[in-house]
């Protein structure tokens, strides 16, 4: 399998390239030159097997430069510290309607199921290229990803990663999760400005040429761990095909029939995930595009307009506080029937003036496969308290996003296709909001571990170990930057190393 960016026509580049150099150097997306094939035959035989079957049997699909023995190995690998054997768990809430638990990983987010594999797959890339230097991260992060990425890759040998996060921008336990990472070849820092800026400073980086050279002198090629790489996205196609195992053995579709799945959204890493999977022949009726008061992407998806020149929120649902949603370019290059030259100019207009626009027959095909809605802080506050007293279900606000937006669907709809939620992060990761979801804002001036202290006893659930431990830690890194500084932290970080 090649891959080829989604800016330019070419022969395309091996799958551990793509997975070091992690974005194209005209600026798209590696994209696979043709979606694998997966039959039903192939999902029923992965129904009786560990998750890392599913994980090695998908990914061998894309990845056809990494041998099966090397995948399995891979994914026993990094799913051999979650705190479940069936690492991504399917919940029944009530008759057809499940949740698919993806933050059993070390930083209780579903980013670990991509980036405990990242560092694993991107040391293999290495080897199959001959690459013998080292390869620098860097990541910017709206919460979850820049921890998962740290906590993959620290210790790492011939890596090293530098995590930008939004300083006011994520929850106070996302915050001290990074802030109190150790390891040598790692550097967290703080930037003033929210998401989009800071991812922007980021892909800036990417395309200095002048300092792509300075860190190649330096003996560092620079990569990316946000779901831009091909690498990150690929294990996430994974638990959509376990999600749909799971449901047929359980009996809860029969083999062949749909389902939908709803994801909360961001960087339209995850739902992408899920297309993707639907690509390969995965029995999918509709893909539920759920966002939060950042809802640029409803918006794209009921009237074919994408527009971030609006004002950016801040909102309980921090890791989708996101205008600029990076993977959506490959969806475009796949709607306009892999049309490079139309995906380059939307892009450019997007750079230039903060909006595209798509046409009726793209936003026929919109409609065919996702459904799109959003929900404000209130109403995703009042989902977490409902589920809650409906179904003993406790959720983090992501996942409530999801689910407030799953009842409209079925408000608007009446469908009855079997659904799966995924469920993003734990409650814990946001322990203040869920519990004043839960008994009302009369307990805001708890600390974050009070909060979750109560929470615990609230709702009858373990706080993680990884919650638990973190006020025991010391804190390491309390310094930020401006945007226009970023590039200068780098250097002086490559330079400690
Ligand atoms: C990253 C994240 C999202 C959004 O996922 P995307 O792949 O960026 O769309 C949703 N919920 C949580 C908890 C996250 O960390």
């Amino acid at each position: 399998m090649r891959f080829i960016s989604t800016r330019q026509r070419g022969e395309g580049i091996s799958a551990a390239e793509a997975i070091i150099k992690g974005i194209s150097w005209d600026g798209g997306l590696f994209v696979p030159e043709i979606f694998p094939e997966l039959t039903l035959d192939e999902i029923k035989t992965l129904s009786a097997q560990p998750y890392e079957k599913t994980a090695a049997v998908v990914t061998g699909k894309y990845l056809t430069d990494f041998t099966d023995r090397e995948l399995i190995e891979i994914a026993v690998e990094a799913y051999k510290g979650f705190d479940t054997v069936e690492r991504a768990p399917l919940i029944k809430l009530r008759h057809g309607e499940y949740v698919l638990e993806l933050w059993h990983g070390p930083t209780l987010a579903f980013k670990d199921m991509a980036l405990q594999m990242l560092p694993h797959l991107l040391c293999a890339s290495m080897k199959k290229t001959g690459y013998t230097g080292r390869v620098l991260i860097l990541t910017a992060t709206s919460g979850d990803t820049g921890k998962a990425a740290l906590e993959g890759f620290a210790g790492v040998k011939g890596t090293a990663i530098c995590v930008f996060y939004p300083k006011d921008g994520v929850s106070a336990a996302q915050k001290l999760q990074m802030c109190t990472q150790e390891g040598d070849n790692v550097f967290v820092c703080g930037v003033e400005g929210n998401f989009d800026d800071t991812q922007t400073g980021v892909k800036e980086i990417f395309a200095d040429e002048a300092f792509n050279r300075y860190a190649m002198e330096k003996g560092f090629v620079l990569s990316s761990a946000n779901s831009i790489n091909f690498g990150r996205l690929v294990p996430q196609i994974a638990y959509y095909v376990w999600a749909y195992s799971c449901m047929a053995s359980r009996g809860a579709v029969a083999w062949g029939q749909k389902v939908n799945f709803i994801v909360p959204t961001g960087n339209f890493g995850n739902i992408l995930a899920a297309y993707y999977a639907k690509r390969m022949g995965l029995p999918v009726h509709k893909l539920i595009c759920a966002s939060n008061a950042n809802n640029v992407l409803t918006e794209f998806f009921r009237e074919g307009r994408y527009d971030c020149k609006r004002a950016f929120c801040r909102t309980i649902s921090p890791s989708m506080d996101i205008l600029i949603s990076s993977n959506l370019e490959r969806l475009v290059f796949e709607l306009t029937g892999r049309d490079t030259e139309k995906v380059k100019s939307m892009m450019k207009e997007l750079n230039d003036k903060g909006k595209y626009a798509v046409g009726e027959n793209i936003r026929a095909i919109l409609a065919d496969s996702f459904w799109a809605d959003w929900v404000d802080d209130a109403k995703t506050k009042e989902t977490i308290s409902k589920a809650f007293k409906k179904s003993g279900y406790l959720m983090d606000p992501h996942t409530a996003v999801g689910q407030a937006v799953y009842e409209r669907y079925l408000d608007a709809t009446g469908d009855a296709t079997p659904s799966v939620a995924v469920s993003t992060a734990s409650p814990y990761k946001f322990s203040p909001d869920v519990l004043e979801a839960l008994c009302g804002a009369k307990n805001n001036n708890l600390s974050e571990s009070q909060a979750s202290r109560k929470l615990s006893k609230l709702s009858g659930t373990n706080i993680p170990d990884a919650i638990a431990n973190l006020e025991k830690k010391p804190v390491l890194y309390r310094n930020w930057c401006t945007t226009c500084g970023m590039k200068a932290e780098v250097e002086k970080f490559i330079g400690r190393l």
